[in-house]
């Protein structure tokens, strides 16, 4: 999508430290990093979030689970630990409208949600 900030990020309009590209699955630094490791990892191809997974998306998931899988190693946090999540809308906090995981890691995340 034209104006979509991740898909300019795809195509380089906009720069990001990239940690893993293939043809289906961008991994990058997020500018804003709530942990040591904190990466965000999308589907090349648009879809706004969860809620709006299109089949070429679905496909492009286990790939991506793989990839934060191996990140986690190569980043040394596979054996401390590390969290994969994606905001979903509005109550889920999503900012981005393209879809991304963020995989967290290299510190104690705490509990698996705050009280709002
Ligand atoms: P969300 O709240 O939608 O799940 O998370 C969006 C994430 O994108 C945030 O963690 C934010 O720091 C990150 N982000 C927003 N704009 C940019 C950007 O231009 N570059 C990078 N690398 N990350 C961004
Ligand atoms: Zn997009």
């Amino acid at each position: 999508m034209s104006d979509c900030l991740f898909c300019k990020i795809v195509r380089k309009q906009i720069p990001a430290e990239v940690v893993h590209e293939d043809e289906q699955v961008l991994a990058f630094k997020d500018i804003s990093p709530r942990a040591p490791v904190h990466i965000l990892l999308i589907p090349k191809a648009h879809c706004s979030g969860l809620n709006e997974l299109t089949p070429d998306v679905q496909a492009a998931v286990p790939r991506l689970m793989e990839v934060a899988a191996r990140l986690a190693r190569e980043l040394g946090v596979a054996e401390s630990g590390w969290r994969l999540l994606s905001n979903c809308g509005a109550d889920g906090g999503q900012a981005v409208f393209h879809l991304h995981f963020h995989l967290l890691g290299g510190r104690p995340l705490g509990g698996m949600v705050g009280r709002g």
